[in-house]
């Protein structure tokens, strides 16, 4: 069962509206384990979306169509199908009389336009819509089936649910879709990609690369008939890949590095403070947005004024003079200061020019401190991009090196390790 997604709406190809609907129809098909192959966009203009839904008939199972079921000129949704698979449309007295009691119960006089809605291509059945007036359609043209529903996004969610994903899988033979994350840290996309180079497949299982922040994730996916299935053909692409990539590999799934620095930290028994300037405080919140932070976060100091350095965390305004406040010493002055502050374990810092003007050093020179109870160290590293960009990677940046710091990998590791990209 191959299944293609046409989302109709102008303003889609205007980027007026973020189109968030093909996102949730490509995520509720993936959770059903039914194969996705297209999705277009098209506007509301009846040629393009005739187009659109015949080429879309030669390639796919099953067509959901969302978008241009309302009662205005430019909904013309219902047209293009009948169109498309060359039948008439025609006139729902059934629905008219509830669209029309709909009005009454809300005390409003129907405006003619919305009779509209009780049009529907011959042989279809019209969908009720518990959220609004405009039904869903579904059209059975041959082995195809057509699904149209509203563009508003609420309604196009309950009406996916009630009569769409259902009704595809129990067309289908029903199969799992299982994917595996592996999260990884210091190494750049290419060179994941050269790593794991024999062991890349587009088949079943298949492997992809995301980069994210700072991060790649390696993606691997297998399709079976049951989960157990799906499990066993990871499994051992999983095991080869986490053995090629060693500690690159930090997390799985949706574990997040400030989620496996928590654990770290209550392993350890560590608490954790931050210091930032160039960020802000950004680690701090990435730290606090994770239930149960309070059991070792101790607090943050914006450190942002050269004075507050000096004053809150004890820099040496002698340091400060001669090496600038984006430098190693200060970096690790800072995080040596916070921990002995705020009374915690392990101190993170930050300082450095995240633009757009440059500040003692280049634009994007970071330098990231960490201080536990065995050593502190710091780095610098130069990022591209704008202040948003520099700032959001040094944060990532922070987390892990807080991260490879707590498991003493930093400094035990080889070189490689905790490398930054
Ligand atoms: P309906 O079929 O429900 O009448 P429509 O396309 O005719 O939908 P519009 O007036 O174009 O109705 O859109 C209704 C609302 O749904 C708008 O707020 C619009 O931003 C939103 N919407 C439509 N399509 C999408 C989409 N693909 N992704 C996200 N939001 C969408
Ligand atoms: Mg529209």
């Amino acid at each position: 069962m191959i299944v293609e997604a046409i989302t109709v709406g102008t303003e889609l190809l205007y980027g007026q509206t973020v189109n968030t609907n093909a996102a949730t129809i490509g995520r509720r098909l993936a959770d059903a384990g039914l194969d996705h192959q297209h999705s277009s966009v098209v506007g509301d203009d009846h040629g393009r979306m005739v187009d659109a839904i015949r080429l879309a008939m030669t390639r796919a199972d099953a067509l959901i169509i969302t978008g241009g079921l309302g009662p205005t000129q430019d909904d013309i949704t219902r047209e293009a199908i009948a169109a498309a698979t060359d039948r008439p449309i025609e006139f729902s007295d059934d629905y008219a009389d509830r669209l029309r009691h709909w009005w009454e119960r809300r005390g409003r006089a129907m405006p003619e336009s919305n009779l509209k809605q009780a049009e529907y291509p011959q042989g279809a059945d019209l969908l009720e819509n518990p959220k609004g007036t405009a039904p869903g359609i579904r059209l059975e043209v041959g082995d195809t089936v057509i699904y149209a529903v509203p563009g508003v996004p609420v309604e196009l969610e309950i009406l996916l649910d009630m009569y769409v994903i259902g009704d595809l899988r129990d067309r289908s033979d029903s199969r799992v879709v299982l994917n595996r994350v592996l999260r990884t840290y210091g190494e750049s996309e290419s060179k994941i990609g050269e790593l794991l180079a024999d062991l890349y497949d587009d088949g079943n299982p298949s492997m992809a690369f995301l980069a994210s922040a700072a991060e790649i994730k390696v993606r691997l996916t297998a399709k079976a008939a049951t989960t157990e299935a799906a499990e066993a053909m990871v499994a051992p692409l999983q095991a080869a890949v986490e053995e090629r990539l060693g500690s690159l590999v930090f997390g799985l799934d949706d574990e997040t590095v400030e989620t496996i620095l928590l654990r770290l930290a209550t392993a350890r028994g560590w608490s954790i403070a931050t210091a930032e300037s160039a960020t802000g405080g950004l680690v701090a919140s990435r730290i606090t947005a994770i239930p149960g932070a309070s059991e070792v976060f101790r607090g943050s100091i914006v450190a942002y004024h050269e004075d507050i350095k000096r004053t809150q965390l004890g820099v040496d305004a002698d340091l400060i003079a001669e090496h600038g406040v984006v430098s190693e010493p200060v970096a690790i002055a800072m995080a040596d200061g916070v921990a002995a502050a705020l009374g915690a374990d392990v101190g993170v810092s930050v300082t450095g020019s995240a633009g757009p003007d440059p500040q003692e050093r280049p634009v994007g020179t970071m330098v990231i401190g960490v201080h536990t109870p065995d050593k502190t160290m710091a780095r610098t590293v130069s990022l591209p991009g704008d202040r948003e960009r520099v700032r959001t990677y040094t944060t990532t940046g922070a987390l892990h090196l807080a991260r490879l710091a707590m498991s003493g990998e930093w400094w035990h590791g080889d070189s490689k390790r905790g490398r930054w990209v």
